[in-house]
């Protein structure tokens, strides 16, 4: 193989991200991904003829002059890209269990307050400055911002807010509090854990514009593969990384499973970070550090419901729901086995094929990897075919009818409309992604240890670099803007975030 500039490790959001940045700037690049699809969790798979996402319902920030619509644009994907703009007036519905009414979670932060002012015509002063406090929160942030200098200083101030007993300061009235935090399995919170800024740097996102892809969110992962080839770039597919091999102080090329070696000059390793550490056996990586990134949490993982339903029976729907249970929002992932579903949340994947009629419906809810645990040591994706079993089988069949039940309670009639139904667990998470436990986030922010839970994208290799969901923010934008921040470290400035902000 001829030279290689930049090897990046895994073809994830942020993998790609780097790949494409820097083969823009001149750099050789190719991207080792084990899968035999592109993109982590962009990744799509076809079921009955229905397009199903592993891991992107809907994107913030996509309206003309927003962050990723510049990034995207700067990627030149913006305009090739597929989207639908959610309902205006509900891009989220909170739904609780015996209370009919349906919670909309508007575009636009007057939208925003109006609407909930429906509900809660009294609290108008609370939800203004609930809405100031996430702007600006969001404002100490200067990457999201497109600012380049990302000064730690500017938002140390509002690191170490809880976001719970933010919402609680808010308002006294409990219902408000609840439906204020209930769509928080965007980013698994928790009570007394998650920070503020992750609550509203996403939140934000999606009050500014909320958008969903058409036929499936692996079209970002594909035009950005298309790019990287046109700037000269590679991409391997089913090529696994077993090791990054440390010669005379520096990585030097990382061993495939198939034995075979590829050299490099620099590394950007798109793997968790805990992944990256133990294929890479080097003194230079001291324990102290290692044991620190390993004692980190990971979110916890999801079951799946992916729903095909008979030809027009279901009418698509413009908004995503989250249905809880009234006292459970914080709590949602503490179920036990008698009590699940505790909560779960409901996608309509938006199709070319009909805008009237859904053809598909994902439903997610919390599950532990614990709840799996006793077929950990099967391996199942679709290059290596593994059955798990028939207790497997009839575990995903147990739960699956469990969530259905839930589900059929907030949509009676739902199961008149169902052809088929497929299910993936916390181990199609792992399998797929190459974590240890499914997460779907990776490591969890904790607004008592932030800067624990800040990863730099240097390690002690000068030649190594992580990018990812586990640096800074997970979810589209926020692997989008690790990417970004793992390449201003390779350059060594931040031109780059003035080229996106100025694209
Ligand atoms: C169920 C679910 C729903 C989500 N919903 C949304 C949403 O609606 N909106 C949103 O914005 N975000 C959402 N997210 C989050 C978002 O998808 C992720 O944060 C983001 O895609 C992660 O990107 P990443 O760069 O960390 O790479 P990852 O997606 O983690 O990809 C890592 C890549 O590395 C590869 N890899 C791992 N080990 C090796 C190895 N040894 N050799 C070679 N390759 C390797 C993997 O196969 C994978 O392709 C969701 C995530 C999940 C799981």
């Amino acid at each position: 193989m001829e030279d290689i500039d930049i090897l990046v490790i895994g073809s994830g959001m942020g993998g790609l991200v780097c790949a494409d940045i820097l083969s823009r700037e001149g750099y050789k690049v190719c991207v080792l991904e084990k899968n035999q699809q592109i993109g982590g969790s962009l990744q799509t798979y076809v079921r009955d003829k229905v397009i199903f996402d592993s891991g992107v319902h809907y994107l913030g920030g996509l309206s003309k002059g927003q962050n990723l619509y510049q990034i995207f644009k700067y990627l030149d994907i913006v305009d090739k890209l597929k989207l639908q703009q959610q309902d205006l007036d509900a891009f989220d519905k909170i739904l609780i269990e015996g209370d009919d009414t349906e919670y909309a979670f508007a575009q636009g932060y007057e939208n925003f307050i109006e609407k909930l002012l429906v509900h809660f015509p009294d609290e108008e002063e609370n939800l203004r400055t609930y809405c100031d406090k996430i702007k600006e929160v969001c404002s100490k942030f200067p990457l999201y911002n497109l600012r380049s200098t990302d000064s730690f200083n500017e938002k140390s101030s509002i690191l170490e807010i809880d976001t719970k007993a933010f919402i609680d300061s808010i308002t006294t009235n409990e219902k408000l509090r609840g439906i204020l935090g209930a769509n928080n399995a965007l980013y698994a919170g928790q009570a007394d854990k998650t920070p503020l800024y992750v609550h509203a740097l996403i939140l934000n996102s999606y009050i500014e514009s909320s958008w969903k892809c058409v036929d499936g969110g692996s079209q970002i992962a594909k035009l950005m593969a298309k790019n990287i080839k046109q700037n000269g770039g590679k991409i391997i597919r089913n090529c696994e990384v077993k090791k990054i091999v440390e010669e005379n102080g520096v990585a030097s090329y990382v061993e495939l499973a198939n034995g075979e070696k590829i050299y490099g000059k620099h590394f950007i390793s798109n793997m968790h970070p805990v992944k990256t550490l133990e294929l890479t056996d080097t003194p230079l990586i001291k324990n102290a550090y290692r044991n620190r990134l390993k004692s980190l949490e990971n979110s916890t993982s999801a079951f799946t419901l992916n729903i095909v339903f008979k030809k027009d029976t279901f009418k698509y729907i413009k908004h995503n729901y989250y249905c809880g249970r009234e006292g459970y929002v914080w709590t949602t992932a503490e179920h036990t086995e008698e009590n699940w579903p505790l909560g779960y949340a409901v996608f309509c994947g938006a199709s070319s094929k009909s805008e009237e009629y859904a053809d598909g419906l994902s439903v997610l809810s919390y599950m532990r990897f614990e709840e799996v645990a006793q077929w950990k040591d099967t391996f199942n994706t679709v290059s290596s075919v593994n059955d798990r079993g028939e207790t497997y089988n009839q575990f995903k069949k147990r739960k699956a009818e469990i969530l259905l039940d839930a589900v059929e309670r907030k949509f009676p009639g739902i199961r008149d409309c169902i052809k088929s139904y497929y299910v993936a667990t916390p181990l199609s998470y792992r399998d797929y992604i190459g974590n240890d436990d499914g997460s779907l986030y990776g490591i969890v922010k904790d607004y008592k240890h932030t800067l624990k839970t800040f990863i730099s994208p240097r390690t002690k290799l000068p030649n190594l670099y992580l990018t990812g969901q586990n640096l800074n923010l997970h979810g589209i934008l926020g692997a989008a803007m690790s990417g970004i921040v793992t390449c201003c470290a390779f350059l060594g400035d931040d031109n780059i975030v003035t080229k996106i902000r100025n694209a």
